[in-house]
């Protein structure tokens, strides 16, 4: 592992200044950051702390019923805050299923997001793959058991966030501030396909820091749910995940299903979604709407098994947000 010298600015404005220069990357909980450094993959002489800068912290409750988080608010609070809990569902299940307790105390709401990719070959520092700047994605052929089901290609990475999906549902924007001013992005944009770059997983530009994300005050009838599947149930990364929100009775007037870890981007089904809405909502109702879901799917040589799980996920989540039983 490389030296690495940490600084800490006194407010975003230079922390985004010094980010802007190369050298120079973010640091929130460490935990990704720090473990990509010791697997040499990136090796930034200097890391710019964002921990403790005001601007980036609280999570507020507003008059209007909008929830802001700080991008350095730790998941754990966001987990146990009761209020997250009652209005905003899907975020705290989502933030509480995350890694262990420890790293739940460690990862921040901003690096959660930013987290790069779990696939094997890009955290092998000797297998030069597409995303860092080779010419071959090694799961297409190799081993994907992980990997795509939706969304693939060229790169066929899934995204690795819990609170990405849960958010999205909630329609939730990120504040991003950096060279060029402030700007304000719905998270559903902000992710990017390897169509558009294999290297990258988001448009955040240099210099650019996320301080905040803003979730709209769900209007009185949205229950919402996040649900996943690991391969073990202590600490793991999700096999697949999805957020559910619901609004309506028991005829639904929308609904929003975004699935993680099944593509290189969290993955809203409109198909799942109209497949929800204008009758009644009952398990034959809720199968549709996962069948809906996976309709495009595409598994790789040994990944099919995902395409099975996200299914019964789906329609598990369904149940229970709507407060039927699953099967
Ligand atoms: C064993 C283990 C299991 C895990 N399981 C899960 C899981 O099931 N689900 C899940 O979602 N996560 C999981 N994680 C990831 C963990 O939850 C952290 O969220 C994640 O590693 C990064 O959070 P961090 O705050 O430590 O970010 P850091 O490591 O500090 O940063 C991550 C990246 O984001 C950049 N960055 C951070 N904050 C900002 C910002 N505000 N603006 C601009 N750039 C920024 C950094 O430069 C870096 O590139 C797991 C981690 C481990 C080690």
């Amino acid at each position: 592992m490389n030296r690495f010298e940490v600084i800490t600015p006194a407010d975003v404005a230079s922390a985004s200044r010094l980010l802007a220069e190369d050298g120079y990357v973010a640091l929130a909980g460490g935990v990704d950051v720090v473990d990509l450094s010791k697997q040499n993959i990136v090796s930034p002489p200097t890391l710019v702390n964002l921990k403790g800068l005001k601007e980036l912290g609280g999570i507020e409750l507003r008059s209007s019923g909008d929830l802001r988080l700080g991008a350095t608010v730790k998941l754990s609070e966001v987990a146990e805050h009761p209020a997250i809990r009652a209005k905003f569902t899907a975020i705290a299940e989502a933030a509480g299923e995350a890694a262990t307790p420890q790293i739940r105390n460690l990862g921040t709401v901003g690096g959660n997001l930013l987290q790069r990719p779990r696939c094997w070959y890009f955290r092998n520092p000797d297998v030069l793959c597409l995303k860092k700047g080779g010419d071959t994605c090694y799961s297409i052929g190799g081993l994907n058991r992980y990997h795509a089901i939706l969304g693939g290609g060229p790169s066929f990475i899934v995204h690795p966030s819990n609170l990405a999906p849960a958010l999205i549902a909630m329609r939730a924007s990120a504040t991003i501030v950096g060279p060029a001013g402030q700007r304000a992005v719905e998270l559903e944009k902000f992710f990017t396909l390897p169509t558009v770059d294999p290297k990258r997983e988001n448009s955040l530009k240099p210099g650019e820091i996320i301080t905040e994300v803003i979730v709209p005050a769900p209007s009185a009838g949205v229950r919402s749910h996040y649900l996943e599947a690991r391969e073990k149930q202590s600490f793991d990364w999700p096999l697949v995940s999805v957020a559910i929100v619901l609004d309506g009775g028991s005829t639904v007037r929308d609904a929003r299903v975004v699935m993680g870890a099944v593509a290189p981007v969290p993955w809203r089904s409109p198909e799942a979604e109209a497949a929800l809405k204008g009758g009644p909502l009952d398990e034959s109702r809720a199968r549709s709407a996962a069948e809906a879901a996976l309709k495009d799917a595409q598994p790789m040589s040994d990944n099919a098994y995902k395409v099975v799980i996200a299914k019964v996920i789906v329609r598990r989540a369904i149940l229970h947000t709507a407060g039927l039983e699953a099967a």
